[in-house]
C-alpha cells in the first residue's frame, strides 16, 4: 500500500510513465532487496530440512534378517516375514 499511494498522486501521468516509474521503484528496492530475500529463503528452507531429519525416527530394522522396515505402520518384516513390533 505504501508503493501504491505515491503513484496515485501522478494521475495527470500517462501509463507509460507510470510504467517507468513502477519499473525503476522495482529496480532500486527490489534489486536491493532480491538478494536478501533470496539468503532469507535459502535459511529457512535449509532449517527446514533440518528440522525435518532431526525429527524422522531412525528406520525400523527388522531383528531377524536387518532388513529395513520401509512401512512404518508394517508389522511384519516384507523380506522375512518376522514379526517386528
Ligand atoms: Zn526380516
Amino acid at each position: 500500500m505504501l508503493m501504491i499511494a505515491p503513484l496515485l498522486l501522478f494521475g495527470s501521468l500517462g501509463m507509460t510513465e507510470l510504467l517507468v516509474i513502477l519499473a525503476i521503484l522495482l529496480l532500486i528496492f527490489g534489486a536491493a532487496k532480491l538478494p536478501q530475500l533470496g539468503g532469507a529463503l535459502g535459511k529457512t528452507i535449509r532449517n527446514f530440512k533440518d528440522e525435518m531429519k532431526d525429527g524422522q525416527a531412525p528406520p525400523l530394522k527388522c531383528p531377524k534378517c536387518d532388513a529395513e522396515i520401509t512401512d512404518p505402520a508394517g508389522e511384519f518384516c516384507p523380506k522375512c516375514g518376522q514379526k517386528v513390533k
